[in-house]
C-alpha cells in the first residue's frame, strides 16, 4: 500500500486550471497542502476556494487538504522566489514542486518570431528551472523532497506543425532533469518527469467537437486523458514508496505514441 502525502506541502505552478488543477486536486485529496501559482488571481483564488471546500480536514480527520493560491509568474527568478517563500510562510516548507505550469501557442518555423521563441523557452524551460532553483533549500530540508516536472509526449517522443519551440522545450526538461536527479540525489531529492499525452481541460472545448474526436480516434484507448490522470502519475513519483526512482520519464498517454500506422489503431 502507497504511503499518504497528508500533511506535506505541495507546490504546483500553473495549479489554477488545466492538468496543474487536476493534480492539486489529486494531492488536496490525498491531505496533502498545496499552493498553487498562477497570474491570473481571480482564477487562482477561484481554484484555491473550489479544492479547499471539497478536501480541507477530510482527509481521514487529519490536517491537510487546504489549497491557497500564490499569484507569481514562473518565467522570472524573482515571481518563483515569491512562490516558494509564500509556500513556506503558509506551511513552513515544502516537501514536493509539481513544475507543471506550460503554455502551448501555436507558431510555424516560416514566421515564427525571436519572442515567440522567448515566451515558451522562459515559461516552459527557465520556468521549470527557476522553479526547482527556489524551492530547493526547503526540498533539502524536507528529507524526502520530490520534484515531478510536466513534460509532454510533444517534443521527446513525437511532434506537432506549430509546435517546433514547444516540443523543443518539453524535451529541454527532460534533459535538465537528469542532471538536476544526479545533483540532488544526494539531498534525498528525487527528479521525475510525467509525459502526457492529450489531455481533455478546459480549454479543448473551443477547439471544436471535430477535433476532438480525431484526437480520440487516434488514442487506442479511445480516449482523452483526464486530469486526473496526470495528477495520480504525479502522486506516485511523490510516495516514500518512489524513493529510489529519479531521472525518470513516465508516459501517460492511453498508448497514443505506440501505434506504428493508422491500421493499428483502426
Ligand atoms: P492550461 O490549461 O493552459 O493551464 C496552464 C496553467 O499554467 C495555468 O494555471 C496558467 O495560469 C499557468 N501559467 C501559464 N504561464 C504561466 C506563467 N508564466 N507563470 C505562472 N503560471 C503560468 O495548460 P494545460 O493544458 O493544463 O498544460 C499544463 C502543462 O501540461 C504544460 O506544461 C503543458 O505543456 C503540459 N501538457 C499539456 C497537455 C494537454 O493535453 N493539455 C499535454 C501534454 C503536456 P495563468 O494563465 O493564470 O498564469
Amino acid at each position: 500500500m502507497f504511503s499518504s502525502v497528508a500533511g506535506r506541502t505541495v507546490v504546483v505552478t500553473g495549479g489554477t486550471k488545466g492538468i496543474g488543477k487536476g493534480i492539486a486536486r489529486v494531492f488536496a485529496r490525498s491531505g496533502a497542502n498545496v499552493v498553487v501559482v498562477g497570474r491570473d488571481p481571480q482564477v487562482g483564488a477561484a481554484c484555491a476556494d473550489e479544492l479547499t471546500a471539497a478536501f480541507a480536514g477530510q482527509y481521514e480527520g487529519q490536517a491537510g487538504g487546504t489549497v491557497v493560491f500564490v499569484a507569481a509568474d514562473v518565467a522570472s527568478s524573482a515571481g518563483n522566489a515569491e512562490a516558494a517563500a509564500a509556500a513556506v510562510a503558509r506551511f513552513g516548507g515544502i516537501d514536493v514542486l509539481c513544475a507543471n505550469a506550460g503554455i502551448f501557442p501555436d507558431a510555424r518555423l516560416e514566421t515564427m518570431t525571436e519572442a515567440d521563441m522567448d515566451a515558451v523557452f522562459g515559461t516552459n524551460l527557465k520556468g521549470t528551472m527557476f522553479s526547482v532553483q527556489a524551492c530547493l533549500p526547503h526540498l533539502a530540508a524536507s528529507g524526502r523532497g520530490r520534484v515531478i516536472l510536466t513534460s509532454s509526449i510533444t517534443g521527446p517522443i513525437t511532434g506537432f506543425p506549430g509546435w517546433s519551440h514547444y516540443g523543443a522545450s518539453k524535451a529541454a526538461q527532460l534533459g535538465f532533469m537528469r542532471t538536476a536527479a544526479i545533483e540532488l540525489a544526494g539531498r534525498g531529492i528525487t527528479v521525475n518527469a510525467v509525459l502526457p499525452g492529450n489531455i481533455a481541460t478546459e480549454g479543448l472545448a473551443d477547439l471544436g467537437a471535430a477535433y476532438r474526436a480525431t484526437m480520440e480516434a487516434s488514442i487506442p484507448m479511445k480516449r482523452l486523458g483526464e486530469v486526473d490522470d496526470i495528477g495520480y502519475a504525479a502522486l506516485f513519483f511523490a510516495t516514500d514508496q518512489a524513493a529510489y526512482i529519479t531521472g525518470q520519464a513516465l508516459v501517460v498517454d492511453g498508448g497514443q505514441v505506440l501505434p506504428e500506422s493508422l491500421e493499428a489503431v483502426s
